[in-house]
């Protein structure tokens, strides 16, 4: 039972179903010219549909100036407003949803690659991400950009916004004025703490006299930017009690600005609801609703962040990209159908950030930005459907095409189901990957997928099952290039030491320094052996989402793990290597273990085997090209929803 979280609440006028926030989130679902797409619609759609009480519209521009990337939505003409309309009449379709937008400018946080000019901000000072010196609004070009945020929200309301939020978290334009660490202006908007308020209050008034009084008006902020002489929760707290009395409605509390650590964004290493202090410490001083945000992925955790009184609202956001229908499972009493956010930081922050990436997505979940073009539709003509193999896209592809109405066995040769997946899910902060695999694993079992364990399939199992479809998904096995002297029985596959299977001595020789090695030295770390890396490349850690690799960092060098990079593995020894680094032959010995994990090579033996004799064959994930799991859910999703 969830009875705080399930229960209404009041913000101004707005009244809620119940506690469950979607907070904005840059998609890139958008279209280039800034309009809204089918699919940002097909997005919110479905997360309306499953049950959250508040969705909240990722950042909308106010000025063309204030975009943080290409094709970030726009609220500075009247040319936007069909489009937005047209969201949010499909919003209001599905139950009592109410859905807000947010108004945003970027100020300095931008490039002028972005926005085809200079960046403006209060005061000359580089974003310590994009690096670029911002040219100083003038007082005048201050007072206009507080009409063009009254322009936007009017604008809002005659959209059919049940709601605005204004922008003053994560240094953005709004926070740099804020902040004294931005803001050095000496005109009547900097100085001391209430003139840096006063770039907010303005916007607030101007907005209350271009809406009214009817609609509310929440506003994000951050809590502590954790940057040096940036806001503290103390000043924070000051803040929220000024607008609260110029007719803010509801404080939503995130935290950092570009550049801090951890950031609004957390990894898996640091601790669900890291910043549900802050939202805890912004309530004692106002008595209007606080959404606390940041890594809330579980609805235990959310009903007692609520229940203890140190939030009113939570936003669960990339938990909303993992799971759209997760309060309709709340309130079904379905947890363990929840599919769980993982906190990988791959799909969601790692697309919006890579310019190769059209669009975010989610790892766990890959139907995220893909609603209306991937259907888990039922099918008129059942298959019998053998997967091979039960890492995640195994997994995966087996519940969606037994959702889908196809009768499903697959075969998973060890005792357990993941794959080399659950396997890395045994070095520190990694455990969060096990609840992804126990849902995908739920999901098969609800829809009747048949899991054979402890079983290889071969040739002739697959004829015997007479199967319309084989999906081969047997994943890679670890990659031993031939290296003089690499065949000693001695050397311990990383794989094979995480999974328990071999044992490693005191000081030990890591021999990759890429994911899988860097996370297995953390591991050896943790168990306090002495160990070293040996990498190719010039960092360690290379293919590591950057967030991950930070606190991944972080703790190699806290177990005192020492890494030898740019070096080429010549020749391994019985305790050491020959490698090359600077055009020089090296040497290192000394080591009780050696511990390979020099990445991964496909691993498919039956597709040519079963040619010609099953009618269709798929082949996915690491069986095709040794890669992540992001990919082999990925095509796991596309292959589920066709067959
Ligand atoms: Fe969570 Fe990873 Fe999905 Fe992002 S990609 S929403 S971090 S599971």
């Amino acid at each position: 039972k969830f009875p705080v979280l399930m229960s209404p609440i009041k913000i101004g006028s707005m009244e809620l179903k119940n506690r469950f926030v979607i907070p904005p989130m840059g998609t890139k679902f958008g279209n280039l010219d800034s309009t809204v797409s089918q699919q940002l619609i097909d997005y919110w759609k479905l997360r309306a549909q499953g049950g959250y009480g508040l969705l909240i519209l990722e950042v909308a521009a106010i000025d063309p100036l204030g975009k943080a990337i290409p094709g970030q939505l726009g609220l500075w003409d009247d040319k936007f407003i069909p489009g937005l309309k047209q969201l949010v009449d499909e919003v209001h379709k599905h139950g009592d949803v109410k859905m807000a937008v947010q108004l945003h400018h970027a100020g300095r946080q931008t490039m002028s690659a972005v926005i085809g000019a200079q960046p403006v901000a209060p005061s000359p000072i580089p974003c310590p991400v994009d690096k670029e010196m911002p040219r100083e609004l003038t007082t005048e070009e201050v007072y206009d950009l507080i009409e063009k945020f009254g322009d936007a929200a009017k604008r809002a309301k005659e959209i059919g916004f049940d709601a605005v939020e204004v922008h003053g978290a994560h240094g953005y334009l709004v926070a740099q004025f804020m902040s004294a660490y931005s803001n050095k202006r000496s005109d009547e908007f900097g100085g001391d703490f209430n003139s840096r308020m006063k770039f907010p209050v303005e916007i607030i008034k101007n907005i209350r006299r271009k809406v009214g009084n009817g609609l509310p008006i929440l506003f994000r902020i951050s809590g502590d930017e954790d940057m040096p002489e940036a806001r503290t929760i103390t000043e924070s707290r000051m803040a929220a009690r000024v607008l609260e009395s110029v007719g803010v409605n509801a404080i939503h509390v995130s935290r950092c600005v570009y550049g801090s650590v951890p950031g609004a964004i957390a990894p898996a290493a640091v601790p669900a609801g890291f910043n549900v202090y802050a939202a805890e410490e912004i309530k004692k001083s106002v008595s209007i609703p606080v959404i606390a945000v940041g890594r809330i992925n579980d609805p235990l955790l959310a009903e007692d962040i609520l229940e203890t009184g140190k939030a009113d609202l939570v936003a669960l956001g990339r938990e909303s990209l993992t799971d759209p229908e997760l309060p309709n499972k709340v309130a079904a009493g379905q947890l363990e159908e929840i599919a769980p956010c993982i906190s990988c930081m791959q799909a969601c922050v790692g697309y919006l950030f890579d310019p190769t990436k059209p669009y975010i997505s989610c790892l766990v979940n890959p139907f995220t930005g893909r609603e209306g073009e991937l259907k888990v539709e039922k099918t008129d003509n059942p298959k019998k459907v053998i997967v091979i193999g039960g890492g995640p896209g195994g997994l995966e592809a087996a519940w969606i095409a037994a959702k889908r109405g196809h009768k499903v066995t697959l075969y998973e040769k060890e005792k357990k189901l993941g794959g080399q997946y659950r396997i890395g899910a045994i070095p520190p902060t990694k455990q969060e990957i096990i609840k992804a695999l126990k849902y995908y694993e739920t999901m098969g079992k609800k829809y009747g997928v048949e899991y054979k364990m402890e079983t290889e399939a071969t040739e002739e199992t697959i004829a015997s099952e007479n199967a319309d479809v084989v999906i081969l998904a047997t994943g890679g096995v670890p990659l031993v290039p031939d290296i003089k002297g690499i065949e000693n029985p001695k050397f311990v596959k990383a794989i094979d030491l995480l999974d328990g299977k071999k044992e490693v001595g005191q000081n030990v020789l890591v021999v990759g320094g890429g994911m899988v090695g860097s996370e297995t030295a953390d591991y050896l770390g943790e168990h306090f052996h002495n160990v070293t890396i040996i990498e190719m490349l010039p960092e360690i850690a290379m293919d590591e989402q950057d967030d991950v690799k930070y606190y991944l960092l972080e703790r190699l060098k806290k177990w005192g793990v020492k890494a030898i990079t740019n070096a080429t593995v010549k020749e391994f020894l019985d305790d050491g290597v020959v490698y090359e680094k600077d055009g020089k032959d090296e040497k290192i010995t000394g080591f009780d273990s050696i511990v390979l994990a020099m990445g991964a090579k496909a691993y498919n033996p039956l597709e040519e085997k079963i040619k010609g004799k099953v009618p269709e064959i798929y082949v996915i994930g690491d069986a095709v090209k040794a890669r992540k799991a992001l990919e082999a859910i990925e095509e796991a999703a596309r292959i589920a929803v066709k067959i």
